[in-house]
């Protein structure tokens, strides 16, 4: 059933309070232009959130840096509320001023930080809304054999700000020797070059023996290789979201075609709350060390 998420199981991660007020969750998407990152975005939450983009023409694209696209929709499962926001940054790499490109990124990341801080420090605290960046999905191109010095820099730009996790886009264009070889060398190179990557807990020993196998593929998989696509097609009768190729139908959602299952089971699903709790603890209150050492100078 594809209109189901699974966001439902969220009650047993946090507090029946939050439940009642909903959750707040923001995810950025970075990476170079046609990447297929809006695409992706629509397939994970299963809307059509960029249906009125207008493609900027060759003079537009020339002239404008990165610019910030940032849509909001409220989802509801089982009576359980999230407002999710997703971040879009369009065109980095295509942007002349190359500098540009991630500096708006980690402005944006600074601003939500810099707003929850002012918010904190006010007279209303219970109401803040959180807007701070809980996930940055970063586009790897499919196509090189790791990651490019550009990537390197802007991760490093990003690693100590936000939970970073890194998919390879387009994954279709892969074989699966390909993506496995295209993995190690990424995660190679993340380890050699001292970057962060969101860290996923360790399994509770007391979870049964099913998901502490889901949470071994779950791991294994990383860097997530993801595949999306806008259109829904008919096969054999079932309606899933596919690519149709000349030789055949890819299938998103299918665990063999790629990854796409577990990265929005992991989203949206098992790993929001931790996610949330990382950018609390970690990243806002590095944010916070700095503001208040700031103000104490
Ligand atoms: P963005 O610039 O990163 O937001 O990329 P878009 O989502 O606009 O996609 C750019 C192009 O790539 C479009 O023609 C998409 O149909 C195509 N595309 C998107 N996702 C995939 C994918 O997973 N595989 C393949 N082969 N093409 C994709
Ligand atoms: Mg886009």
């Amino acid at each position: 059933n594809r209109d189901y998420i699974g966001f439902a199981t969220l009650p047993d991660q946090v507090h029946r309070k939050s439940v009642k007020k909903g959750f707040e969750f923001t995810l950025m998407v970075v990476g170079e232009s046609g990447l297929g990152k809006s695409t992706l975005i629509n397939s994970l939450f299963l809307e059509d959130l960029y249906k009125n983009r207008v493609v900027p023409d060759v003079n537009e694209k020339l002239q404008k840096t990165t610019t910030i696209d940032k849509k909001t929709m409220e989802i509801e499962e089982k009576g359980v509320k999230v407002r999710l926001t997703v971040v879009d940054t369009p065109g980095f790499g295509e942007a002349i001023n190359c500098e540009d490109s991630w500096k708006v990124c980690v402005n944006y990341i600074d601003e939500q930080f810099r707003q929850y801080f002012t918010d904190e420090s006010g007279l209303n605290r219970r109401n803040i809304q959180d807007n701070r960046v809980h996930c940055c999905l970063y586009f790897v191109p499919p196509w090189g054999h790791s990651l490019r010095q550009m990537d390197l820099d802007l991760m490093k730009r990003l690693h100590r700000k936000v939970n970073l996790v890194v998919v390879i886009a387009k994954a279709d264009c892969l074989t699966s020797l390909e993506v496995a070889t295209l993995k190690k060398n990424i995660l190679n190179d993340i380890k050699e070059n001292g970057i962060q990557m969101y860290e996923f807990p360790e399994c509770d020993s007391d979870e049964d023996e099913e998901f502490k196998q889901q949470d071994r593929e779950l791991k294994a998989s990383i860097p997530f290789a993801v595949v999306g696509s806008n259109s829904i097609l008919e096969v054999a009768g079932r309606k899933i979201r596919g690519r149709q190729y000349p030789w055949g139908v890819v299938d998103v959602e299918n665990p063999k075609h790629s990854d796409f299952l577990k990265l929005r089971t992991m989203l949206i699903s098992t790993h929001m709350q931790d996610l949330k709790d990382v950018t609390e603890d970690v990243h806002y209150e590095n944010f916070r060390a700095q503001c208040i050492s700031q103000i104490s100078q």
